[in-house]
C-alpha cells in the first residue's frame, strides 16, 4: 500500500503569521496534498503568558485567506492537558521521571542538564519533571537535511517533560499530539531540527511510531536575520495574498505562471501541488523577497 501522508501545521498563537511561518505552512500543505494526504492544523497554545486568542483567530483567518484549508477540527493544546498527563504516567513507569527545581538562572550557559536534581527526591507537585535519558543514539534521515545522528544524553541530558506550572512541555505535547492525530509526516523549520532526537527518544519510550521529518531552510530578512516574531517580522498581507503566495512559491522552488496568479490562491496551490517535489526547495537561506 502506498504511503498516505498526514501532515500538520502547528503555529503558536504568539503573533500574526509572518512570511517565515507562512512559508512553512505552504510547504507542509503542499507536501501532504501533493501525495493525496491530509493536512491538520494544531494550535500550540500551552504558553499562557505569550499566547493570545486574537492571534489564534488571525492565524485561522490568514490560512483561509490563502486557501490553506485544513482537514477536520482544529487541535488546541490548551484543551489536552489530561491526555498529556496520561502519557506522563507511562513515562513514570519507564524510563522514569524526577522532579527538578533548577531555575533557568541556575542553568544559564549550560548546554546539557548536569543532573543536579537526579537524586534529590523532590516532590513533583511543585516542580518540573525531567525524564531520565539513556546513552542511546538517535539516527534518522531528514528528507531535506539528510542523515542525522544525535545523542540526547550528551546533547541536552535529562529534559523537562512536565513544566512547573503543571502542564506538558513542548517536547511531550508535540510527540503526544502527532501520535494521537495520526501525523506521520512532519514538515517544519530547521530551527526545530535539534529537538527531533529528543522527540524520537520520547516516541521510543512511549512505543509510538516515528513520523518522517523534513526541516525547511529558514527565511531571513535583508540583514540576514531569521524572520521571526522576536525580530519583528511583519505580518503577511490579508489584502494581497496572491503576491505574497507567489513570492513564497518562488522561494520554495515552485514558481507559478502569472496567468495562474489571476485565478487566485487555490489555483496557485493546486498548480504547485501538481508539480511538487520537496527536494526542489533551495537549501540556502536568504532574503525572503
Ligand atoms: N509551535 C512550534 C512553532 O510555532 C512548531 C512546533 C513543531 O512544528 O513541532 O514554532
Amino acid at each position: 500500500m502506498s504511503f498516505l501522508p498526514v501532515g500538520r501545521f502547528a503555529p503558536s498563537p504568539t503573533g500574526p503569521l509572518h512570511r517565515g511561518s507562512l512559508f512553512i505552512a505552504v510547504a507542509s500543505y503542499l507536501d501532504a496534498r501533493a501525495r493525496g494526504g491530509r493536512w491538520l492544523l494544531r494550535i500550540e497554545d500551552l504558553d499562557t503568558q505569550r499566547c493570545r486568542p486574537h492571534y489564534q483567530d488571525l492565524i485561522l483567518q490568514t490560512l483561509q485567506r490563502y486557501a490553506l484549508n485544513w482537514d477536520g477540527e482544529v487541535w488546541r493544546q490548551s484543551a489536552r492537558r489530561e491526555v498529556y498527563a496520561e502519557f506522563l504516567q507511562r513515562l513514570h513507569l519507564h524510563p522514569g521521571l524526577y522532579a527538578c527545581r533548577c531555575s533557568r538562572l541556575h542553568l544559564r550557559g549550560q548546554e546539557r542538564y548536569p543532573g543536579t536534581c537526579r537524586h534529590r527526591g523532590l516532590d513533583g507537585a511543585e516542580h518540573a519533571l525531567r525524564v531520565y535519558v539513556d546513552a542511546r543514539r538517535i539516527d534518522f534521515d531528514d528528507r531535506l537535511c539528510g542523515a542525522q545522528s544525535d545523542q540526547p544524553a550528551t546533547q541536552c541530558g535529562d529534559f523537562v517533560v512536565w513544566r512547573r506550572d503543571q502542564n506538558a512541555s513542548y517536547q511531550l505535547a508535540v510527540v503526544v499530539d502527532d501520535a494521537c492525530s495520526g501525523v506521520n509526516s512532519v514538515v517544519r523549520g530547521a530551527d526545530l531540527l535539534d529537538n527531533t532526537a529528543r522527540q524520537i527518544y520520547l516516541q521510543q519510550m512511549l512505543a509510538l511510531a516515528t513520523p518522517e521529518y523534513a526541516h525547511l531552510p529558514l527565511l531571513c530578512d535583508a540583514q540576514g536575520r531569521k524572520l521571526s516574531k522576536q525580530n519583528h517580522a511583519p505580518a503577511v498581507s490579508l489584502e494581497d495574498p496572491v503576491s505574497e503566495l507567489a513570492a513564497i512559491l518562488t522561494r520554495l522552488g515552485h514558481p507559478v505562471a502569472p496567468s495562474l496568479c489571476r485565478q487566485g490562491c487555490g489555483a496557485m496551490l493546486a498548480a504547485a501541488a501538481a508539480d511538487w517535489d520537496v527536494r526542489r526547495i533551495p537549501p540556502t537561506t536568504g532574503p525572503a523577497t
